[in-house]
């Protein structure tokens, strides 16, 4: 077997804490012992386009996070003083894509599982057998081995790998990860090799003629406030990687929003005002980084707008963690899963 699917002295991502996940009572970085939790699953109607569709994106958020960064906007379950979650086994979490398949979702989207690919491989796996024939999305933070990717081979269809930052300062800083930009690096082109960019037309419904993205990979990158010469860099980067394998898409985003939550919720003196960007992305940011885009010759991708505000940010503790016209919640950590009566 190979050393990295083992829990008893786990090596599964970039961390390498070498701790037995089935017996030791401290967890790892990731917070997580060999159990598979999971926040909530939900259609969500925020991806992109060809993720979305009219269906909406099955999405699973795993709790627990190996990345940690200092201001997640899903802190209630991935950080390290909150991580709200319910253990799910194998058959339960087959189940719970069955359940988003059978509500119309277009795909299953994990988020957030790279402390979690054993378990969630064989959810997959199960969920298969049991008649799943939807594209499975791997949503992370690019934090990754490559093989612990390899692990993926069979499940993922289509990766939505984070490309956070290049420049090691910031990693650094925000994430208690100087070796990130490598890492992820490596991650992305180990992606890239293992699925090709292929899209698929719908044949009818409402959205008959247009496509889904049924393999491949969709590197995003989230601008952050203050930091606009680390991602030209990214861009730069990321359109060197485009023209040597032109298999991947970009996905701007402009969403950051200063994570008051989390400054309540944290200990004090956990986080101070350096920790993270205490402000949104302003409209000459969104410009400037627009206009690398045609620099750069990036053209395949997608690129949000830009919309201050918070009301977005999920709530956990919430049976749907999202805006109503965002998401339809199907399972839940605190109800399990909802009658179709309850989300109407
Ligand atoms: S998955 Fe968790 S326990 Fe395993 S190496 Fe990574 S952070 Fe450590």
């Amino acid at each position: 077997m190979n050393p990295v699917f083992s829990y008893q002295s786990c090596r599964l991502c970039p961390r390498r804490c070498g701790i037995n996940r089935i017996s030791a009572n401290k967890p790892g970085y990731c917070g997580e012992n060999a159990a598979l939790r999971l926040a909530c699953a939900v259609i969500h109607r925020g991806e992109e386009p060809p993720l979305t569709g009219t269906g909406g994106s099955g999405t699973i958020f795993v709790s627990g996070c190996n990345l940690g960064c200092a201001f997640c906007q899903n802190w209630q379950i991935s950080g390290h003083q909150n991580r709200l979650g319910k253990a799910v086994d194998t058959a339960l979490f087959a189940r719970i894509c069955l359940a988003l398949q059978e509500k119309g979702a277009e795909n299953i989207n994990i988020v957030t599982g790279s402390h979690a690919v054993p378990a969630i491989a064989a959810g997959i796996a199960a969920a298969k057998d049991a008649g799943l024939h939807l594209p499975v999305l791997w949503n992370s933070s690019g934090y990754e081995l490559p093989e612990t990717l390899e692990l993926l081979a069979d499940t993922v269809d289509v990766f939505l790998p984070d490309i956070k930052t290049l420049d090691t300062a910031i990693a650094a800083r925000y994430f208690n990860a100087p070796d990130y930009p490598d890492i992820a690096a490596a991650a992305i082109k180990k992606m890239i090799d293992l699925r090709p960019l292929r899209f698929k037309e719908r044949e009818s419904g409402p959205a008959a003629g247009s496509s889904r993205l049924v393999s491949g990979v969709m590197v995003r990158h989230l601008v952050l406030p203050g930091h606009l010469e680390a991602s030209r860099k990214v861009l730069r980067w990321f359109a060197a990687l485009a023209e040597r394998n032109g298999n991947a898409l970009l996905s701007l985003m402009f969403q950051y929003t200063p994570p008051n939550t989390a400054l309540e919720a944290a200990p004090k003196g956990n986080y101070s005002d350096a920790a993270f960007p205490m402000r949104y992305i302003t409209p000459a940011e969104y410009n400037t980084a627009l206009g690398w885009l045609s620099e750069f010759g990036i053209e395949d991708g997608y690129c949000q707008e830009l919309i201050p505000g918070a009301d977005w940010l999920p709530n956990f503790e919430r049976t749907n963690p999202f805006p109503q016209d965002m998401a339809v919640p199907v399972w839940h950590w605190k109800n399990g899963f909802f009658r179709i009566d309850d989300v109407r």
